[in-house]
Formats: structure tokens, C-alpha cells, sequence
């Protein structure tokens, strides 16, 4: 028999989803779907290449490039691109790259009401979210709606194989972190743990196989896919202490995102545990160890992810104020949040120290 609750919500976020191997080659159908006729590409500066490639293979379907997209989501960069989107008369966005182009194509949807097609490159996942992070005077704000959800997400794993080895772990493990946290979600249900448990096997065999052989196609398959699950997770339901205290790290003392989360991931799993025997037993299963927190600490070491705080630019002195801001405001958590325990935590994970369930 299942252990099913009594009662559930599953809130499934609509949007067609075309994956694999060479699958850009549907993009002229995917746009003829949507009855589009003129898109604007969107890109980093980084991947622009990219976009032009994309764009002259358009021809005519495509209305220009605006390869501006950056970090976090500036409002100054959205508005730029709602100009270029106007003067262009373009009917669609095409938003190609990482969580940052996505993040500019859904800022634009938002203000334009744009159908938008993502071709992610990345394993942040962003496009599977109806969330939306932008800045403003150094401000971000986070903004949830359907509105920012793309029509169509094209998955072609051959885009990602240039992602470096040592941003593909890390991104890799922030999107296992997605899918550990949904687990144990306030408002988890059957259907995420399935997409949760999938995501984090898939990307747990592939990214040490990746950080050793980047080319390796079929651990980029699966790593991609489990991005994709992963993405899901973080888009369906809340998430709790781990997401709290990377966002409260990173805010704080400006640490690089995906590296945080690989830290902190293990020791938050760790402080948990004791509050969710059901997921640990089903994380042992999941990850083939008798200790998940330490698999994922063993996880980050294999694909070569840095494991201490103070490696990556936290202060020492940094650990007593993370821990209150983390205090103050605090996410719903399984276990309630005490300070002693969550500073042993920080410190280990300042330390580089494993995990300890305490
Ligand atoms: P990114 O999009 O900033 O990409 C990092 C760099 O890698 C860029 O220069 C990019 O052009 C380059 N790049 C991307 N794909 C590449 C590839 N295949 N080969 C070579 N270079 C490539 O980084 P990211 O980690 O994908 O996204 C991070 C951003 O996404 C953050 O701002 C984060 O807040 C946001 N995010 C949002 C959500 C959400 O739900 N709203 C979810 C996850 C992440």
C-alpha cells in the first residue's frame, strides 16, 4: 500500500516541453505552433554567438538580438529590451542561455505579454518557475505569476556541453538542492516527490561522470534532465532553511549562488534530519548511501566544488550575523530553527568540515 496523504494540492505549471539530443532543430515548427512571425533573441553578451547563429537560421522569423542579459535581472537591461522588442515589432521572445536570459525574457513577458520559447543552456531550472527575481537600486524583489511562465521550453542537451566542467557541478548541485528541499516541503506532494527523487538521482550519477569527461553526451542527457525535474520542484512548491540561508549568504556577504549551495546543501540536510526520517530513508535509496548528507558532501568533492564558506569570501566574524538574519525572518523549516545548532552548522560549512546530523 502507499503512503498516501489524505489530501494534496498539485499545482501543475502549464508549459510544452520538448527535450533530447539535436532538438533545436524544431524551433522553426515550435515558433509556426505559436503562430509567431517575428521573435526577438535574447542572450548574454557571453553567448551571443550563440544567438546570432539561431538568428540567421531564423532568417526572416527572427526580429533582432538583444544580447544584454545579465546577472540578476537589472530593470534598467528589461527596459532596454522592451524598447528593442517594440522597435523591432517583435511578436515573441527567444530567450537562449542560462537562468539570467531567462530571467530577462520572463521581465519582458511580464511587461508585454509576450509568448516566449527558452532554449536553457544551464541547470538553474528558472524557466520551469513562475518566479521572477529583478533589481532595482540594488534592491531585488521577487515577483511570482503565471504571467513570466514560457509557452514552449526546448531542452537540446547538444547546448550544454560547452557549459564548463566546474560551473556544471555547482549548478548542478543548486539544482539537486531544488529537488532535495521539495522532499520536505510544508506543501509537498506525491507527484514532486517523484520529479524530486528522479531529478536528484539523474543529476547525482551524472555530474561527477561530467566534471571528469565534460563531453560525455549521456551524462549531460541526464544531468539536463534532472535539471529540468529539479526546476519543476523549486516552481511547484516552498522551499525552506537551505534556500533561506543561501539567499541570507549571498545577500549578505555577496558569495557566488550555484558555490553556496553546494556548501551549504549537506549541513542543512544534516540539521534537518532528525525532523524527516522518511525523506532520509528515501534520500539513502535515491543516493546509495547510509548517509545522504555525507553523499552530497562527497558529491560536491567529486565534482571538484569548493566545500568551505571561507573559501569562496565568508568572513568568520560573518557567522554570528548570517545566523541572525536567518533567524529573523525565517522560511517555514520541518525542524524549527534554534541558534546554537544552526551556528555549529555555519560553522562547519565555514569550515569545510562534513556534515553532522546532529
Ligand atoms: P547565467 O545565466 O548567469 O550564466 C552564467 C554564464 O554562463 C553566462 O555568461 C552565460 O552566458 C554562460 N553560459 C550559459 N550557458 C552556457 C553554455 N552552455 N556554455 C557556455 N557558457 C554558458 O547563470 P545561471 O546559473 O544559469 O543562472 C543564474 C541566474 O538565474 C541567477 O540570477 C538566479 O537568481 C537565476 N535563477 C532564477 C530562478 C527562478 O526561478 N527565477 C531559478 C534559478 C536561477
Amino acid at each position: 500500500m502507499r503512503s498516501l496523504p489524505n489530501c494534496f494540492v498539485y499545482n501543475a505549471n502549464p508549459s510544452r516541453v520538448v527535450f533530447g539530443t539535436g532538438t533545436i532543430e524544431s524551433l522553426p515548427s515550435e515558433i509556426e505552433r505559436l503562430g509567431l512571425k517575428r521573435v526577438l533573441v535574447l542572450s548574454t553578451p557571453q553567448q551571443v554567438d550563440l544567438a546570432e547563429a539561431l538568428s540567421s537560421r531564423l532568417r526572416d522569423e527572427a526580429a533582432g538580438i538583444f544580447s544584454g542579459a545579465t546577472m540578476h535581472t537589472p530593470v534598467a537591461v528589461t527596459e532596454e529590451a522592451v524598447k528593442v522588442a517594440a522597435e523591432t515589432g517583435a511578436d515573441g521572445i527567444l530567450a537562449v542561455g542560462g537562468g539570467s536570459t531567462t530571467g530577462l525574457g520572463k521581465a519582458l513577458a511580464l511587461r508585454t505579454a509576450l509568448p516566449q520559447i527558452v532554449i536553457p543552456t544551464t541547470y538553474a531550472g528558472s524557466e520551469m518557475t513562475p518566479i521572477l527575481g529583478e533589481t532595482a537600486d540594488g534592491v531585488k524583489k521577487t515577483v511570482t505569476t503565471p504571467k513570466v511562465l514560457p509557452n514552449v521550453v526546448i531542452y537540446d542537451v547538444d547546448l550544454t556541453m560547452s557549459l564548463p566542467a566546474s560551473l556544471s557541478g555547482t549548478s548542478g548541485i543548486n539544482a539537486i538542492a531544488h529537488a532535495v528541499e521539495a522532499l520536505y516541503a510544508r506543501d509537498k506532494n506525491p507527484i514532486i516527490d517523484l520529479m524530486a527523487g528522479e531529478s536528484i538521482a539523474a543529476l547525482a550519477g551524472a555530474l561527477p561522470t561530467i566534471n571528469l569527461d565534460p563531453s560525455n553526451i549521456d551524462a549531460r542527457r541526464d544531468a539536463l534532465y534532472g535539471a529540468w525535474l529539479a526546476g519543476v520542484c523549486l516552481g511547484a512548491v516552498g522551499m525552506s532553511l537551505h534556500h533561506k540561508l543561501c539567499h541570507t549568504l549571498g545577500g549578505t556577504f555577496d558569495l557566488p549562488h550555484a558555490e553556496t549551495h553546494a556548501i551549504v546543501l549537506p549541513h542543512a540536510l544534516a540539521y534537518n534530519a532528525s525532523a524527516i526520517p522518511d525523506v532520509i530513508e528515501r534520500l539513502r535509496g535515491v543516493l546509495d548511501s547510509g548517509d545522504p548528507a555525507l553523499a552530497l558532501y562527497n558529491l560536491a568533492g567529486a565534482v571538484g566544488a569548493r566545500r568551505a564558506l571561507k573559501d569562496i569570501g565568508m568572513p568568520e566574524d560573518g557567522i554570528s550575523e548570517a545566523c541572525s538574519i536567518a533567524l529573523s525572518n525565517p522560511y517555514w523549516n520541518p525542524r524549527p530553527l534554534e541558534r546554537d545548532p544552526l551556528e555549529r552548522l555555519l560553522q562547519r560549512a565555514w569550515a569545510g568540515s562534513p556534515p553532522v546530523m546532529e
